[in-house]
């Protein structure tokens, strides 16, 4: 099958960055891809290891990352990761598409995570109106627990946010936003961007920053000051230009980091520095 050929490494980072979101659990199969999901079943066919993984992003100048949990037993697994590596971080959650399982139990289990050493991160949550896997009654509900529980654990609340920009602004609004709040994969526009900026939220691009026909992502960028950003793989999701198709993972994050540098005018190196320096805001020291 021609998607499990993997894309080639770019030219390593001359200053080390990091990932601030991918799923390590999906890309080594902790859990099985379904047969509707290609992407992570490629994925699962072409890797091995999370040391495999870590060593290639390394190879390119990418030391650390923050694997992202999407339900209990993913958010267990990314959590014992996290411990088992001192480059690793985790975040747990129960994923809006999942929103329907945040019952009390399993949100004070996401609690008690949350409040390990090596968790720095309550995500992803938020809200999904592109898939109606889960009721907006209960995306907002499991929403709303998420923000309190990354308010009385003090980590960063890193939201999911796929055609919901007004709803997910306005809940963060009325129910108090945490300190620390990120957009993963951010997907709005300029105009959204600016309603991020007035708001103190970082927002961290992904692949499709470097598409030919999202150029309202680059807008986005381009608002975004450096102070605020952060890059991402989401992987084995979205892989930047030129291997959309291909498992996306933690190796491949120079290509994104190199688009945003050419929208900000900077070197790379450059924003790689404000980016490790936004880690440490969000996810506090490595
Ligand atoms: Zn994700």
């Amino acid at each position: 099958m021609s998607t499990t050929k993997l894309p080639a490494a770019p030219e390593p980072l001359a200053t080390e960055v990091f990932d601030s979101h991918c799923h390590l659990d999906i890309m080594v199969g902790n859990r099985q891809a379904s047969s509707g999901d290609p992407v992570a079943q490629a994925a699962q066919a072409a890797r091995a290891s999370v040391e495999g993984i870590l060593r290639e992003a390394r190879a390119v100048g990418v030391t650390r990352l923050v694997t992202i949990g999407y339900d209990l037993p993913s958010s267990r697994w990314n959590a014992d990761t996290a411990e088992l590596h001192t480059d690793v971080y985790a975040g747990v959650a129960i994923h809006p598409n999942e929103a329907h399982a945040s019952t009390p139990e399993v949100l004070a289990e996401i609690e008690e995570l949350a409040r390990l050493p090596h968790v720095r991160a309550v995500g992803e949550t938020g809200l999904d109106y592109y898939r109606d896997w889960a009721s907006k009654d209960d995306q907002h509900a499991s929403f709303r627990a998420h923000i309190e529980i990354a308010k009385r654990t003090g980590k960063a609340l890193v939201i999911h946010d796929r055609e919901a920009h007004d709803d997910v602004l306005r809940v963060l609004a009325d129910q108090g936003a945490p300190e620390v709040v990120v957009f993963h994969s951010f997907s709005g526009d300029a105009e959204m961007a600016g309603k991020c900026v007035a708001a103190g939220y970082f927002m961290s691009f992904s692949g499709p920053v470097t598409y030919k026909n999202a150029a309202y992502l680059r807008e986005a960028a381009a608002v975004a000051p450096t102070e605020l950003m952060l890059v991402e793989t989401d992987a084995p999701y979205l892989p930047p230009t030129p291997h959309r198709g291909k498992p996306n993972a933690p190796y491949l994050i120079p290509l994104t980091l190199r688009c945003l540098a050419e929208v900000k005018g900077m070197e790379a190196a450059e924003l790689a520095a404000a980016v490790n320096a936004n880690g440490e805001t969000v996810f506090g020291p490595w």
